[in-house]
């Protein structure tokens, strides 16, 4: 299978920041990966400088075959770019804003408005078609700024964040969009900090912590093997769950506290008798979340 994308031991600093920090990074054409990791992590960084748009201070980078940023002209020719923040032209209509940009990605006059028929009726924009942009919800705006970067039918897609600040009802229309592009054998590189997300949406995930990639696979494979299959989620005063930590610990259980819950991880191997000792419990599949803390510490979500 070929890379997509490659970055090899990838630097970026700002002054005495070190944003992106020896990132190394294997995207194979046709999946869809999610760069996981909380804010700061250096995820923006790495999508900036697959476009171009930031210059890597030392490493490699190729996308589609191409050295960036040497290339970086042709790259972004052939793929399709979400940025994280919108730059909707608030004026134009949904239509104007796609035809622009079927114009800047030279896709064929012939072929325009047949393209910008087709995006905007893939994000069911089609009876929106021909309002302003600056009269649209954040969903559609969303939707709209994916379906701009769709036009010439990128056979790669990069997405910062894409469903970050919208209400989760809403994430799911997104969700969906970026479904049918996997589907259809699209590559898509995502950043996210949602867990759930990355678990829906991504066949891997790479876990960005402090600018590098600290553990790469299948969220399940990655649940499974550092977090197991259950975790037991333990309430109560701060000295009880102390308490329950060290037992489980001397047991060889590992476990997180957040806020005022102690999570217990691999808790299917714990023996009944020692947990009804914990008091009040509640069992939960365990998730990408506690791979994350157990890997750094670091919490994903604020
Ligand atoms: P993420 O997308 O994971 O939230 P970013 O790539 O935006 O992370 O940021 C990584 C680090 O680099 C942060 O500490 C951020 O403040 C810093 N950073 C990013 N861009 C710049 C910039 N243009 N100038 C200075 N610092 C920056």
């Amino acid at each position: 299978m070929t890379n997509a994308i490659s970055l090899t031991d990838v630097v970026k600093t700002f002054g005495e920041t070190r944003a992106v920090n020896g990132l190394t990074l294997d995207v194979p054409s046709g999946i869809c990966m999610g760069l996981l990791g909380p804010n700061g992590a250096g995820k923006s960084t790495t999508m900036r400088m697959l476009t171009g748009q930031a210059v890597p201070d030392s490493g490699t980078i190729e996308v589609l075959g191409l050295p960036i940023p040497r290339q970086s002209k042709q790259a972004r020719a052939r793929m399709g770019v979400v940025p994280q923040r919108e730059n909707l032209d608030e004026e134009l209509t949904c239509r104007q804003n796609v035809a622009v940009w079927s114009t800047l990605l030279r896709v064929p006059r012939r072929d325009r408005d047949a393209a910008v028929d087709r995006v905007l009726a893939s994000a069911q924009l089609t009876d929106r078609a021909d309002s302003k942009a600056s009269t649209l919800s954040g969903g559609m705006r969303r939707r709209l700024l994916i379906a701009r970067s769709l036009v010439h039918q990128p056979r790669l897609v990069l997405l910062d964040e894409p469903t970050v600040g919208l209400d989760p009802q809403i994430r799911g229309d997104i969700w969906t969009l970026i479904d049918e592009l996997r589907s259809s054998g699209v590559t898509v590189l995502m950043s996210t900090h949602y867990i759930e997300e990355a678990e829906r949406l991504c066949d891997d995930v790479a876990v960005v912590s402090h600018g590098q990639v600290i553990a790469q696979g299948a969220p399940s494979v990655l649940v499974a093997e550092y977090a197991g299959v259950e975790a037991l989620e333990c309430f109560g005063s701060p000295d009880r769950l102390t308490a329950i930590e060290e037992r489980c610990s001397e047991l060889g259980f590992p476990s997180r506290r957040t806020g005022p819950t102690l999570s217990i991880l691999r808790a299917e191997a714990i023996p009944l008798h020692i947990v009804e000792g914990f008091g009040e419990v509640m069992r939960r599949p365990a998730n990408l979340e506690d791979v994350f803390v157990r890997l750094t510490g670091e919490r994903l979500e604020g």
